[in-house]
């Protein structure tokens, strides 16, 4: 059923269905145009038979991208790959890693190794089916995970030429068990890290730390290879794949693939008579929005997926549209499904045929359908809410167009300061990239396992320890005194019986997750960070998981089990946290004017949650406030700061009064932009402002990171203040409400019940700091 409306007519047709809700709603169309192909020639030193298997599966010519890649990484540069989806980054690395194994290798005689890291193991699998379809003369690309039996273990160490694995495999297996690794090792040409925007925050910090003990393991057997990273971030790849491995590394940026022409609106949803919080006015939902938008243009025939973050999300989405095109019972197969993670590969494919033959015009989807499913040739693609990063934008909107046709794509804002800035500031999305993969790779929190780690296996000397950072040797000369390390004339020695690498959890966040039990049955349902327990699961709480509510009946600390009963009591709770700042260090600051000061340093936060607030449901009303006796918690952590001299508040017409509030909602609106410069999501940061502060004795707005030791988001903030802020106050002046509402200042984890929250204070607290008044 070939299409014959145009993007913009199908656009166009969208707004005027509904045009008393919709003439307002598109704030920006942005005409992405069509990129022609780019091509290069295959490199004279690329092996013939790499070449031919490539062009067997339609690749004729290498685009430039690839050809400047496979160059750069052939003459023994490290290089990050950054460039669209579907630009063929593999080819860009394959190429010469290929080549360096087939070179060499021959009948009884073993060539080149060489490491594929991805960060799931069904990514590594899918990568490794690939390159054996390739046929090359070698030993067969082999998986080597937790699935990997002893014997296939055996056979890759004597015989394999390319290992795909995963970064939990090298730091808790072949890391600590090199000496069997050992011929493997020896010969490692290229080690390529797939996907490395994945490494950010605390799994970015291990991942650091693992590469850096590779290397050195490697440098011990005299191996030193060539890292290749391919990475969908295109912001400062340069600087974050150095972070990651430690090396300096050459971007490669200028995709040469083509795509066909994209028209992209970005789409506010209209204020309902709804009230929130504070009595402020609501918009309409992102979910139902996106529902609605589903219908109409299946209704209209148009082949269209809509993105949404959460798998509930996406039930109640493609619910919703089919009520309005008529197709209610979810029983029946109707023009409109749900898809998420978790389904099986034939239900996979059998919705893959059912788009294409257009008995399906419709699926709401979870971002699983970016791994699971391969779908080509959408006419629009509905994004329900910004999905956190520029590449997942970009990644989901490339969904749409088929070749040779243009195609829609539409942003449906939330409800919160960062879509809603996004929405009236399209040079954001589609400008200059500004948020870039955040990863600290310095945090002592983290690094002190991996030191252990590494001194168990090879002793540290001093010189290895440059390669783990500035703060390495005072950490290591701690581990030493705290009978971790022992330390002798050779250097540091891990003398302890338990396995040093079981001291790091890649994965883990600190501390132990708290459980989360449903008394009925018995049954798990989940689990919460220990950080967000005390707030989100304590006694009374009313919790949602996975779209059905529960009311907590017990938490208990020491096990770390929270209770629950499903129950709709017909309220939501809201937990009321006291927080104290100690400012530990400050380490980097600049005076902005004489009268105003940006910071950065070591902080040490308390939290307690001291007691809850009801609010009904429907109405937002609050119906009573409950106390509750749990132990306050210690945060070392960084955090980035603002002063200002209260005289020149004054002079922006901010009297002592009118400070509280003003600092409180430049914090809120602050953490919620943070996430477009840093890559990090709002919960993976807090705050804290106040009207003078012991320790500056001023007026000071803290913004910090959630995780101990820092995840190098409040350092990005640091580091981009003056665009993050003015971004800031961009937003809560650009917002229509009267006095502040979800998509300015109010913050939905606010432990302070939202108050006091001065809006057009905030815009001018921020100007005092900004304009150097
Ligand atoms: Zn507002
Ligand atoms: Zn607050």
């Amino acid at each position: 059923m070939p299409r014959t409306r145009s993007a913009e007519e199908i656009l166009r047709r969208l707004v005027r269905i509904s045009p008393a809700d919709r003439a307002d709603a598109v704030t920006h169309v942005e005409r992405v145009p069509a990129r022609p192909a780019r091509h290069s020639e295959w490199p004279a030193w690329a092996d013939p038979r790499v070449v031919a298997a490539f062009q067997a599966l339609g690749a004729e010519r290498p685009w430039t991208h690839q050809a400047e890649a496979a160059q750069s990484l052939h003459d023994g540069h490290h290089v990050v790959l950054a460039t669209g989806t579907a630009s063929g980054k593999s080819l860009g690395y394959l190429l010469p890693l290929l080549t360096s194994l087939l070179d060499g290798a021959s009948v009884g005689r073993r060539g080149g190794t060489a490491l594929y890291l991805a960060p799931t193991k069904a990514l590594a699998a899918d990568q490794a089916r690939r390159i054996r379809e390739l046929r090359l003369p070698m030993a067969p690309a082999a998986c080597l995970d937790g699935d990997t039996t002893p014997e296939e273990r055996q056979w890759i160490r004597d015989h394999g030429a390319l290992a795909l694995s995963n970064p939990d495999l090298l730091h808790y297996s072949l890391l600590p068990d090199h000496r069997r690794w050992a011929p493997f090792l020896r010969r490692l040409r290229y080690v390529v890290v797939d996907e490395c925007h994945a490494y950010r925050g605390v799994l970015g910090s291990h991942v650091a730390a693992v590469l850096r003990r590779l290397r050195r393991v490697c440098a011990q057997y005299g191996a030193h290879p060539v890292f290749a990273l391919a990475s969908a971030t295109t912001a400062q790849p340069e600087e974050t794949a150095s972070r990651l491995t430690g090396l300096p590394v050459t971007a490669v940026t200028d995709d040469g693939s083509p795509h066909g022409e994209l028209l992209f609106a970005l789409w506010e949803p209209p204020f309902t008579d709804r009230r929130g919080e504070g009595g402020a006015p609501v918009r309409r939902s992102a979910i139902a929005e996106s529902a609605a938008l589903l219908g109409d243009l299946v209704r209209d025939e148009v082949r269209t997926v809509a993105f949404v973050r959460s798998r509930r999300g996406a039930e109640l989405v493609s619910l919703i549209a089919r009520e309005q095109i008529g197709e209610p019972d979810p029983a029946v197969p109707g023009r409109i499904a749900a898809y998420r993670a978790g389904y099986l590969r034939e239900d996979r494919r059998a919705l893959e045929a059912d788009l294409l033959s257009g008995r399906l015009l419709g699926v709401a989807a979870t971002n699983a359908l970016e791994l699971g499913v391969d779908l080509a040739g959408l006419d629009a693609v509905l994004l329900t809410g910004y999905p956190g990063t520029r590449s997942s934008v970009w990644q989901q909107a490339g969904r749409a167009g088929r070749s040779g046709s243009d195609a829609l794509a539409v942003l449906v804002a939330r409800d919160d300061p960062l879509d809603t800035y996004l929405v009236h500031h399209p040079e954001a999305l589609f400008g200059k990239s500004v948020e870039g993969t955040v990863l600290n790779p310095n945090n002592p929190y983290i690094l002190w396992s991996h030191l252990c780690a590494a001194a168990a296996e090879f002793p540290l000397t001093a010189d290895d320890l440059d390669l783990f950072g500035p703060g390495a040797p005072a950490l290591a000369a701690e581990l030493s005194r705290s009978g971790w390390l022992r330390q002798r004339a050779g250097g540091w020695y891990w003398t302890r019986s338990e396995r040093a690498a079981d001291l790091a959890d890649l994965r883990g966040s600190g501390g132990t997750p708290v459980r989360i039990v449903e008394s009925a049955t018995g049954r798990l349902l989940g689990q919460v960070d220990a950080a967000a327990a005390h707030s989100t699961v304590h006694e009374g709480a009313v919790y949602l998981h996975q779209g059905v509510t529960y009311v907590v009946e017990s938490l208990d600390l020491e096990t770390s089990v929270a209770v629950v009963e499903a129950k709709e009591p017909g309220y939501t709770t809201h937990a009321r946290e006291i927080s104290h700042l100690r400012i530990l260090r400050e380490e980097r600051a600049e005076d902005w004017s004489p009268r105003t000061r940006l910071a950065y340093g070591s902080v040490e936060v308390t939290n307690q949650v001291v007691g809850y607030l009801r609010r009904d449901t429907t109405s937002g009303s609050v119906l009573g406030e409950e106390s509750l006796d749990l132990p306050s918690r210690t945060l070392s952590t960084k955090a980035v700061w603002w002063t200002m001299a209260p005289s020149a508040l004054v002079e922006a017409d901010l009297a002592a009064p009118d400070i509280p509030g003003a600092a409180h909602a430049a914090e809120h609106a602050a953490i919620g932009l943070l996430p477009l410069f840093a890559q990090c999501d709002r919960w993976d940061i807090g705050g804290l402002s106040t009207a003078q502060h012991p320790d500056t004795g001023l007026p000071t707005v803290f913004v910090h990171d959630g995780l101990p030791g820092g995840g190098g988001f409040a350092e990005r903030g640091y580091q981009q203040a003056r665009a993050w802020l003015s971004a800031t106050r961009d937003a809560i002046g650009a917002c229509e409400c009267p006095a502040g509402c979800p998509s300015c200042v109010q913050s939905p984890k606010c432990g302070n019940g939202n108050q006091p929250l001065d809006k057009t204070g905030a815009i001018r607290l921020l100007g005092v700091l900004l304009d150097g008044r």
